[in-house]
């Protein structure tokens, strides 16, 4: 068992992990800008170190610094949270280097899942179904042209290396395609030091169906249900539920056994997701998040494992505490992501409770929003025996939340909660578009 690990992460899932940290008794060493010096997740941790200025390029992105820091503090592993360096194989092998263990599955299985192209290629070979597009990257605007029109409009240039939304072009007509490829390409370059792009077909008002794995790096790959993802405002997720209204046994059933193929052939270890997309009985593979992803918390409702405590298990010890045969998933998990609409002080916080209420965050009263980092400010989740219910237990959840100091979008999420296209389930990924407008009225 290690006895300390180095969060190299802030906010919310900081603080996520160190709980779980010690629940294991495990130690935790925090680290911090110098914007974050009062941040939660510096005064729960058992020590904390400042790792430079506000920007993160010059603080959580500095892999050597955070190295150094879990070195000098006498930590065995680090534990990178999602966003920042959590998919970095270049981190996970500079973390090993130093005899320390990453958090994480390989760089090389990093790597490979990091480069769409790559993935799609991989997913393919252990039989799940990809959105219909190109094998490789693609540069030619002729040879683009011929597989648009071969694929049938509209498109979506991709960047190889592209995540978090970005990088996406949508094409709707020929004349769009060579222009937008040469952006596209120019974009990726600067964002992820890689202008590789691909095509695919663009799928009109998909669902985001993804799903949650744990394995051991040993063989055992376990499927922990589904997350609906479909709530997204300009590709980034605004909600999330387990299970998805739109999953039915058979396809639970047919998505996962390739992803239990694919993750065990790769010596997969930790938590990931797989995400898809689903139109009516179809699924398509588009992605593997090689980390903990941030909606995590519905599915541990949905199961009762602490996905996190599982995930630690996993890298440090190889094993996990759960018995394949005992997962089960019942009940219903929304949440809600709270995002600050601007930063700053917050005067009052009045946290939800009661049950079947869970709020991840790290705010307080009096804490201070910095504006160097994401809006996310924190996570509301809710379970009940079903989905009516656990609307009706969000509402009255988001009822109870108050962040005074800061503007935030909880009453517009309320608002959606309540809508009823939102309230039949029956949505897919263009539904946010659709009361974009009246939704930004809501405050
Ligand atoms: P990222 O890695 O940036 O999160 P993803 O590949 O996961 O990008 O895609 C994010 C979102 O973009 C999806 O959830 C979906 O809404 C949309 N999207 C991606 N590919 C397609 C496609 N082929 N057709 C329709 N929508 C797509």
């Amino acid at each position: 068992m290690v006895r300390r690990i180095l969060i190299a992460n802030r906010g919310e899932i900081a603080v996520r992990v160190i709980r779980t940290c010690r629940e294991l008794g495990i130690e935790t060493v925090a680290v911090y800008s110098t914007a974050d010096r009062d941040s939660l997740h510096v005064q729960l941790a058992d020590q904390a170190v400042c790792i430079g200025p506000p920007p993160s390029a010059k603080s959580y992105l500095v892999k050597e610094n955070l190295i150094m820091a879990a070195l000098r503090t006498g930590c065995q592993a680090i534990h990178p949270g999602v966003g920042f360096l959590s998919e970095s194989a270049d981190f996970a092998r500079a973390v090993q280097k130093e005899g320390l263990i990453f958090i994480g599955p390989d760089p090389e299985v990093i790597d490979l899942l990091g480069d769409k192209v790559q993935a799609r290629n991989t997913a393919k070979k252990y039989g799940l179904p990809i959105t219909p597009g190109t094998e490789g990257a693609v540069q030619d605007p002729v040879e683009a042209a011929k597989i648009a029109r071969e694929l049938g409009y509209p498109v979506i240039i991709k960047a190889a290396a592209g995540g978090g939304g970005k990088g996406m072009r949508v094409i709707r007509r020929e004349e769009e395609l060579a222009e937008n490829l040469a952006i596209a390409s120019r974009e990726a370059a600067a964002n992820f030091a890689d202008g590789t792009v691909f095509i695919e077909k663009y799928l009109e008002n998909p669902r985001h169906v993804e799903l949650q794995i744990v394995a051991d790096g040993k063989g055992t790959v376990l499927v922990l249900g589904e997350r609906d993802c479909s709530v997204q405002k300009r590709h980034q997720k605004l909600i999330e539920e387990s299970p998805s209204p739109a999953v039915d046994e058979d396809m639970r059933r047919r998505m996962s056994e390739g992803a239990v193929r694919m993750f065990r052939e790769l010596k997969y270890r930790g938590a990931g997701t797989i995400e898809f997309l689903v139109s009516g009985k179809d699924f398509y593979f588009m992605e593997v998040n090689a980390r903990i992803q941030v909606e995590h918390p519905v599915s541990e409702f949905v199961t009762g494992i602490d996905i996190i405590r599982q995930q630690i298990l996993a890298c440090t010890e190889g094993r996990m505490e759960i018995d394949p045969e005992t997962v089960r998933l019942s009940g219903w998990s929304i949440e809600c992501r709270i995002n600050a609409l601007s930063p700053g002080k917050v005067h009052r916080l009045d946290v939800p409770g009661g049950p079947g209420v869970r709020f991840d965050s790290f705010l307080y009263s009096g804490c201070t929003v910095p504006p160097h980092y994401d809006s996310m400010v924190a996570k509301l989740i809710v379970y009940a025996p079903t989905r009516p219910l656990a609307l009706a237990r969000m509402d009255r959840a988001l009822r109870e939340l108050r962040i005074e100091g800061i503007k935030t979008n909880a009453a517009q999420q309320r608002w959606i909660i309540n809508h009823p296209k939102f309230q039949s389930g029956d949505f897919g990924t263009g539904y946010y578009a659709e009361i974009e407008k009246e939704v930004e009225h809501v405050h």
